[in-house]
């Protein structure tokens, strides 16, 4: 009797910014079991975060090639805030 659409909406809903403040852990496979379950749950019902998730690893590509302790933590912030940023706006355009 619980419609479907609305389970994964909510999901959705309640995750979605969250998504962004895990890939850091996700790509460093530092997630708890259970946390990481609920991450590719969420990325296969949301392309919008695997878009984000796309654009976030092309980042981390370049950025890769760089010493980690060359890169302030402040920087990677700004990162994720620009990446942010590129979503929302995808996200309001389309
Ligand atoms: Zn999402």
């Amino acid at each position: 009797m619980t419609p479907r659409n609305a389970v994964t909406k909510a999901l959705t809903d309640k995750t979605c910014k969250e998504i962004t403040d895990l890939i850091f852990g996700y790509l460093n496979d530092t997630l708890s079991p259970s946390v990481r379950r609920d991450f590719k749950r969420h990325l296969r019902i949301c392309s919008d975060c695997v878009n984000f998730l796309h654009t976030y690893k092309k980042a981390a590509s370049v950025t890769r090639s760089i010493r980690p302790e060359e890169i302030p933590l402040k920087v990677r912030h700004n990162i994720l805030d620009f990446l942010r940023g590129q979503m929302r706006k995808s996200g309001t355009d389309s």
